[in-house]
């Protein structure tokens, strides 16, 4: 719907949009998340609330000290905490070009001393340096970070796997706006077979303990559609008590994991046949189509 116009108005668009829905996102409080960490053995992940619901992430490789830090939105959140860490930041990883995910990128650029390796799938995000593919690798201190290709929420959406030759440690997947906690990003530029492709064949490929870090606090709107999809899911239940803990104590509700994803997550449970029960289709892409219509005109409770 927004081809028509310049790039610059789509961007200013996409991000009124966000902001309009983002006290609706977070919940009642509308106080987004404390900062917070999680120990991957030989990696970090520091978490960074940004705008209103969106993530940033440092992620540090503890052997080298070396860092990168995915969708830096905030730039000085992010510099402070470069500095806080005492580590070497080299490289921007960005999930796709919507503003509130790619807008920090000039900024962190100009502001930052030294030069930064700007990775990303799509020619609109700036700053970029390194446009990268499906199954593109490259290095992070001692972690391997693999590129993974996943369009539909928009057409260059690139999730990041990052994994080590370390046995201890857990691999952990940056999604962006392509996999939520308990949702999926909406179609802006692409189509239910790709989406399906992205969830199913993509994302669903990994390992099950696999942390999955995703861009917005969306969690608890997402798990109320997914128990109006499937009320019988009683994984749902439980995780809806367990995301609403962490919220009331101000804590953000990623990561989760591939293998939970699976079972409470109704875009990637589109071969169930509760799901397609529901839908009343018979067909994996098509279930898709229908659970993204539902969740797209469907009026959620206020938080
Ligand atoms: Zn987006």
């Amino acid at each position: 719907m927004f081809r028509v116009l310049p790039e610059w108005a789509v961007q200013r668009l996409t991000a009124t949009y966000f902001r309009a829905n983002a006290w609706y996102n977070v919940g009642s409080g509308k106080f987004h998340s404390n900062q917070s960490s999680v120990d991957h053995a030989n990696m970090k992940v520091k978490i960074l609330p940004a705008l209103s619901d969106n993530y940033m992430y440092l992620v540090v490789d503890e052997v080298s000290k070396e860092a990168a830090v995915v969708d830096p939105v905030e730039p000085k959140t992010v510099l402070a905490a470069v500095e806080e860490a005492g580590v070497s930041l080299t490289t921007v990883l960005t999930t796709h070009h919507h503003w509130d995910h790619a807008g920090g990128n000039k900024e962190l650029v100009e502001s930052f001393g030294k030069p930064l390796k700007v990775v990303g799938g799509d020619d609109r995000i700036p700053a970029l340096t390194q446009q990268v593919t499906h199954g593109d690798t490259f290095t992070l201190g001692s972690l391997q970070v693999t590129c993974l290709f996943t369009p539909c929420h928009t057409r260059g959406h690139i999730c990041y796997n990052i994994t080590s030759d370390d046995p201890d440690h857990t691999p952990a997947v940056f999604t962006g706006d392509t996999l939520f906690l308990g949702g999926c990003g909406k179609f802006f530029e692409g189509n239910a077979t790709e989406m399906h492709k992205a969830l199913i064949e993509v994302l669903g490929a990994l390992p099950n303990h696999t942390l999955v870090y995703c861009g917005h606090e969306y969690a608890l709107q997402n798990l109320k559609f997914g128990a109006h999809i499937e009320p019988a899911n009683t994984d749902i239940q439980a995780k809806t008590q367990e995301i609403k803990d962490r919220r009331e104590e101000g804590q953000p509700s990623v990561p989760s994991t591939i293998g939970e994803e699976k079972k409470i997550n109704p875009f990637m449970r589109v071969c169930e046949a509760s799901v397609q029960q529901h839908t009343g289709t018979s067909e994996a892409v098509e279930t898709m189509a229908a659970v993204r219509t539902e969740k797209d005109n469907w009026k959620a409770p206020k938080l």
